[in-house]
């Protein structure tokens, strides 16, 4: 997006501003995708239109980042070209900042594939919330996943600062804050792994939220949209589905 609107909160939800919303320039499109034909190693050019078909595109791209033999799909300059008035991405990724854990690489996809929005553990608050309905509400995406990682070392910092009773500097305090319903969770259930549990335990709280949200919860209930829990191993690059899986 490269200008400001600031429409009002309960009109977009009710979806009385998806139209403006929708013309933000460069952030949206209401058109289907051209299919792009440059290379023959990319994926289907046809872009998911439903939850379980755009969940099932990202776990394909996943198998090939695991095995090796990513295809790289939608990353060449027609593909720039074919975006580059508008797009139609098929996903909404909600993953953690961390370096090891790129949405387009560990789902194998390309330029105009996903919205992705990354914070630190994948925590929410108003302005990510808006982002990740952003492009369900607004331009249709019919899917949502909330991405939470092995050894995510800003769990691991929350946990350590709750654990200790030590705030952390600047606005970090803010994402110990937001980690804390995790925390609690987890203190209540114990475990061998407190920052995997923790980990786990944050994706399920975040996907919850979403699906309880007012702008997102009619189109879960249509079945236009799934809002998957997912967790990443660094180790392996698998992303194993939690929850919420489109049936
Ligand atoms: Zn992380």
């Amino acid at each position: 997006m490269n200008r400001v609107v600031r429409p009002n909160r309960r009109a977009l939800l009710s979806g009385a501003l998806v139209g403006t919303v929708a013309t933000l320039a460069g952030c949206s499109s209401t058109e289907a995708q051209p299919a792009t034909t440059s290379a023959p190693t990319q994926a289907p050019p046809t872009t998911p239109t439903t939850p379980t078909a755009a969940l099932k595109r990202l776990m394909e791209g996943n198998q090939r980042w695991v095995k090796g033999e990513p295809q790289a799909p939608n990353r060449d300059p027609d593909r720039r070209q074919a975006v580059a008035e508008e797009q139609k991405p098929f996903a909404a990724v909600l993953s953690c900042i961390d370096s090891r854990v790129p949405p387009e690489l560990i789902f194998d996809v390309g330029l105009g594939d996903l919205f992705a929005t990354r914070t630190g553990a994948e925590v929410v608050s108003p302005v990510v919330t808006g982002s990740v309905e952003y492009g369900p509400v607004a331009n249709g995406t019919p899917l949502i996943v909330v991405l939470g990682h092995q050894r995510c070392g800003a769990v691991k910092a929350a946990h350590a600062s709750l654990s200790d009773g030590e705030t952390l500097p600047g606005h970090l305090a803010e994402i110990v804050t937001a980690l804390q319903p995790a925390y609690e969770k987890v203190a209540e259930t114990g475990g061998d792994d407190p920052i995997d549990a923790m980990v786990r335990a944050q994706i399920e709280l975040v996907a919850n939220e979403l699906r309880s949200n007012p702008g997102l919860a009619p189109l879960v209930t249509k079945q236009e949209l799934a809002i998957v829990g997912a967790y990443y191993s660094l180790d392996t690059g698998a992303v194993e589905v939690l929850s919420g899986a489109p049936s």
